[in-house]
């Protein structure tokens, strides 16, 4: 009978559902967190993801569609989301003069503030990974982005502007060298971009 990562039996034979219970148990860690965080600012924990989005991300990315895909979630799901942000003045809407029911959002200044201060909200998960040695944190980064990639490629989850998914990646087989086409240079295994300004998804068959 198949058993899952969570019986204790399979568990406790096999490394692969035990790293899947690992990364589980750390994904509490960060619901945990990020809870404690907006509660001091009387937010949910969407509403600060979307403010700590907002402020590191460019204007075309600043939009309904975009954020509803990005953050696995329905257009009206969302959209209450940022009707909350702009009751609180954290946000404001610039509607596009073409489209009178299209808005790129924008932080406003206490906006801006909250997004700042919460984005801290991940030290104690980077306390442990800065203490890790060197190798480890590369190889911890490499298997990271291939499960990441893998569950982008089987559709769990939407847009990852991650280097193996990007169409400027190349990877030599031959040299076991990744290589980014548009900064036109070799890329060490530490510079894999798990969030490129500069991405451009892969064309997909
Ligand atoms: S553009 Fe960015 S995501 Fe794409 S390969 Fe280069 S560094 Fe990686």
């Amino acid at each position: 009978m198949n058993k899952s990562d969570f019986d204790l039996s399979r568990q406790n034979q096999h490394i692969e559902s035990r790293i899947v219970a690992a990364l589980e148990r750390i994904s509490q860690a960060f619901r945990v967190l990020l809870w404690q965080e907006s509660k001091t600012y009387s937010l949910s924990p969407i509403q600060v993801q979307v403010l700590i989005f907002l402020s590191q991300h460019s204007r075309e990315k600043r939009k309904i569609s975009y954020l509803a895909d990005e953050f696995n979630m329905t257009k009206p799901t969302l959209s209450d989301a940022i009707k909350a942000l702009e009751q609180k003045n954290l946000i404001r809407k610039e509607y596009e003069k073409n489209d009178s029911r299209s808005y790129v959002i924008h932080l406003t200044k206490k906006g801006k503030d909250i997004a700042d201060k919460t984005s801290f909200f991940s030290e104690a998960i980077r306390t442990p990974v800065s203490e890790l040695y060197p190798e480890d944190q590369e190889n911890m980064l490499l298997s990271l982005l291939s499960i990441i990639n893998y569950l982008n490629k089987s559709g769990v989850i939407t847009i990852q502007r991650m280097c193996f998914n990007c169409i400027h990646y190349s990877f030599s087989q031959k040299g076991k060298k990744h290589f980014c086409h548009l900064l036109n240079k070799p890329l060490a295994t530490t510079e894999l971009r798990i969030d490129c300004p500069e991405f451009q998804q892969e064309n997909v068959e």
